[in-house]
């Protein structure tokens, strides 16, 4: 039979077009890769077209690099001209790109009773955590030099904002954002893609995150580390708009005489903070998340719930160095842990009233 059925060609015409509609590339997932804050940056982009994703990846890439100039600790430029004109006890304009850090500085360290403490400098220089070599084995500074930074007592409250201009009262005050600024520019970061119309993404700055929106019909799924940083220790699905932040004793220490030195400062002590391995925290903006893993990471096992009140954090997961997991309920409700049989968990809310 060589008739042609009526139905054919309109049936052609419309496998044809699926055809067409499934080989067009759909907006799906974009990667950009870059190095900033001495780590690998992963900008991953979902639900727009390519072009606008690989312009938007760009622009971010730019915008990390002024952002790890400028508040870079050692490296000369505003934040160290910053420093040394608070050390001079002088009042002076203080570099845009520094101002809105210290505001937020001096916030974050009064709500951690000052665990978080950006103030140290000096003490972080004397550990030589100020340094791209930090690895290397080295004795310990002198115990004695040690006592006297932290006798010194610098604090952000020390630092008074008069509108744009900075003065500190105590000549010992040095800034260091290490444990800030990565989750800040990672907030900058998803204020521009907003901006470009880009509402489904994550930023992801070795691990440490924020992630808004969706991957496509399904949450973005967030890989927790393990408190070794190697691994994965679980995972957690997200759709809103949620920061992980992660501090370890892992990152960045070296070994003296078979003892190991983390470069997570407890200020009361002036000595890598003990107790603690890994803190895993959920918030809503980065910098907060970043301030409070590395404030609760110093709290340690005992004191955590208390500082995370005080911050109003409701999502840790702490893993002190006995392999416990210490967790909130609300972390405990959401976590998918990889090896939860294995593990040992206590679940304690964060409150003003425990130890
Ligand atoms: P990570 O390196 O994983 O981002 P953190 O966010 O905890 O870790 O930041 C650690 C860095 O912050 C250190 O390298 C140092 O520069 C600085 N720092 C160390 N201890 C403190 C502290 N108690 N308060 C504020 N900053 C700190
Ligand atoms: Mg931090």
């Amino acid at each position: 039979m060589t008739r042609t059925s009526p139905w054919r060609i309109p049936l052609l015409a419309i496998g044809l077009l699926s055809m067409l509609l499934a080989c067009s590339p759909e907006p799906g997932t974009y990667h950009h890769r870059f190095l900033a804050f001495g780590t690998l940056m992963d900008l991953t982009i979902a639900g727009v077209p390519e072009d606008r994703a690989s312009a938007a990846g760009k622009a971010l890439e730019d915008d990390f690099s002024v952002m790890h100039a400028v508040w870079h600790a050692w490296t000369p430029g505003p934040l160290t001209r910053t420093n040394s004109l608070l050390a001079e006890g002088r009042t002076f304009s203080a570099p845009p790109s520094v101002l809105p850090l210290v505001a937020l500085s001096k916030r974050l360290a009064e709500q951690s009773d000052n665990l978080f403490n950006p103030a140290i400098g000096r003490l972080i220089r004397l550990w030589g955590f100020q340094s791209d070599e930090p690895t290397r084995s080295r004795p310990p500074p002198d115990a004695e030099l040690i006592r006297q930074e932290v006798a010194k007592r610098p604090r952000m409250s020390d630092i008074t904002i008069d509108d744009y201009r900075l003065k500190s009262s105590n000549p010992a005050v040095q800034l260091d954002f290490g444990a800030i600024g990565k989750g800040y520019g990672i907030d900058l970061g998803i204020a521009h893609l907003r901006e470009l119309g880009i509402d489904n993404a994550i930023i992801n700055a070795g691990g440490d995150l924020r992630a808004i929106g969706r991957n496509g019909d399904r949450p973005w799924r967030i890989a927790i580390r393990g408190a070794d940083g190697e691994g994965v220790l679980g995972y957690l699905e997200t759709t809103g708009d949620e920061s992980v932040f992660t501090s370890g004793d892992y990152e960045r220490g070296f070994t003296w005489e078979g003892r190991h030195y983390h470069h997570i400062i407890d200020p009361r002590t002036g000595y890598p903070a003990q107790g603690t391995r890994s803190v895993t925290v959920v918030s809503t903006d980065a910098a907060t998340a970043d301030a409070a893993a590395t404030a609760l990471f110093v709290a340690g096992p005992a004191q955590w719930p208390r500082i995370a009140a005080r911050m109003g954090i409701t999502q840790v997961l702490l893993v002190d160095s006995a392999g416990v997991l210490h967790m909130t309920p609300a972390m405990q409700q959401r976590l998918h842990l990889l090896d939860a049989d294995g593990a040992d968990i206590v679940i304690t809310p964060a409150s003003a009233s425990t130890p």
